[in-house]
């Protein structure tokens, strides 16, 4: 067997245990180096890649060797080697930066450049966004993409719910490549600006400077890209700046809500171009990251509160990092303005203004159903009936998989909830559900937009 054999072995295997996004992100432009006696030194394409080998797949990584060697491989050696790659990049690196010729600030055609940071917003940089599990992927890959802009990653895509950090780290990316590279040109844009601008530059006949300003950039960010949904032309125009970026070698970052393939309006070669590149998902974060979160804040803001009340918030507000700092700043405020020490007592009504408490504790069965069955589009009576098409089934075992995940509902009560079903069908559908999202993107999102509605009814 060659190592590249042996390593496409291994890599079918981490495939299979392994999300796409991380399966992608990961172990793209990774080989075996080098194999003396037992030990394999594998090839890593950057420092965060080989960090994040040693740290969190070395596991898994070298389990795998030793299955297919029996036991051969004994160590393994992260090694950094891009010249396979760098090749190919060194010749467009000389085209690549241009002197001057500096946008400033917002633009007439509501183009936004960052290179004086201007468009930038100062507070969205790498050291003030805290990572925990729900974002590390994405995390690590801006981080990737921010050391080598055009040369790892390419695009760069990363999608998420509302508030919970898209923005923060696309521009951090912006930060980090302006401060290290000297003239380049940075843009970031929100999708919505990017369709006004084109709108404008049609109108005014003036389509030719709308596409020069978009491509003779270094690295273009592109924000909430779901708005260009529907939109053909937009996407036309987009389609083509990205192919010239691209062929250039110039990096590209794009944020949705959702991935590629949940766009349903998108146009095919669009979203390919999409999935080419690098996705990773930021999620809801779990309530160590939301407590680190508002240390993080409180910290900024050189405030104090008591453990208690950080809990409290970080208990009551839980699927968006933009509210939890909204909450925030709301008890500040209170507090400051009325030279208060904030306590329990005056910290509740202020959260029970922004969400309704206690959050858990008020999701009923009820909601759930509900809310799936709307989700859906159909009714309660079906759900709990006992057809079982397809399109009843897959609602019914969402629901059974959400009352256990959220309201840790016993499984014989769920199966009775649900028209007096047998506990081992509630048990069923729970693994299921819970296996399946590992790698059904759409599920994967359909759940945490129901978790969401759920979250905002309770
Ligand atoms: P999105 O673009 O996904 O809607 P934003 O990037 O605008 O979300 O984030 C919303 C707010 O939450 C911002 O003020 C951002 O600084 C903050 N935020 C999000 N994620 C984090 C994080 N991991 N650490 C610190 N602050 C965060
Ligand atoms: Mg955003």
């Amino acid at each position: 067997m060659t190592k590249d054999e042996l390593w496409q072995l291994v890599l079918g295997e981490l495939e299979l245990s392994l999300s796409k996004a991380s399966f992608d992100t990961w172990f793209k432009n990774t080989f075996i180096a080098a194999l003396e006696n037992e030990q394999v030194i594998i090839g890593v394409p950057n420092l965060f890649t080989q960090a994040w080998f040693e740290k969190k797949y070395h596991e898994l990584i070298i389990k795998t060797l030793k299955k297919i060697t029996n036991n051969q491989v004994k160590n393994i050696i992260y090694k950094i080697e891009t010249q396979k790659i760098s090749l190919r990049l060194a010749e467009n690196q000389t085209t690549e930066k241009k002197v001057g010729d500096i946008e400033q600030g917002v633009s007439d055609q509501g183009l936004m450049a960052i290179n004086n940071f201007g468009g930038l917003n100062p507070k969205y940089t790498f050291d003030k966004f805290v990572v925990g599990k729900n974002n590390e992927l994405a995390h690590a890959a801006a981080m990737a993409v921010a050391d080598k802009p055009g040369l790892i990653y390419n695009p760069l895509f990363i999608y998420g719910g509302v508030g919970l950090g898209k923005t923060h780290l696309l521009q951090a990316v912006g930060h980090v490549v302006f401060q290290k590279t000297k003239n380049v040109k940075i843009l970031y844009t929100t999708t919505e600006k990017f369709t006004n601008d084109f709108v404008q530059a049609i109108r005014s006949g003036k389509t030719k400077s709308f596409q020069d300003k978009y491509r003779d950039v270094d690295l273009l960010i592109m924000d909430d890209v779901q708005f260009m949904e529907g939109k053909g032309q937009t996407q036309e125009q987009f389609f083509h700046t990205f192919n010239d970026l691209y062929q250039k070698n110039k990096q590209i970052i794009i944020s949705s809500d959702r991935p590629p393939k949940a766009i349903p309006t998108i146009e095919d070669r669009l979203r390919s171009r999409f999935e080419c590149g690098m996705i990773a998902d930021i999620s809801a974060p779990d309530i160590e990251t939301r407590i680190a979160i508002i240390e993080a804040k409180l910290i900024e803001k050189a405030y104090k509160l008591e453990d208690e009340i950080i809990n409290l918030i970080a208990t009551s507000i839980q699927s968006n990092i933009r509210e939890l700092e909204g909450a925030i700043n709301r008890i500040i405020a209170h507090h400051e303005l009325k030279k208060e020490k904030p306590t329990m007592e005056t910290v509740k009504p202020i959260i029970s203004s922004l969400v309704n408490l206690p959050r858990k504790g008020s999701i009923t069965p009820k909601i759930i159903m509900e809310t799936v069955a709307e989700y859906f589009n159909i009714a309660i009576t079906d759900i709990i009936g006992a057809c079982r098409k397809k399109e009843l089934v897959v609602p019914r075992q969402i629901i059974m998989f959400l009352m256990r995940e959220e309201l840790s509902s016993s499984f014989p009560y769920i199966g009775s909830e649900l028209g007096g079903r047998d506990h081992t069908t509630a048990m069923h559908a729970h693994n299921k559900i819970k296996n399946q999202i590992l790698d059904d993107e759409k599920l994967k999102q359909d759940i945490i937009l129901l978790k969401q509605k759920i979250f905002n009814l309770a």
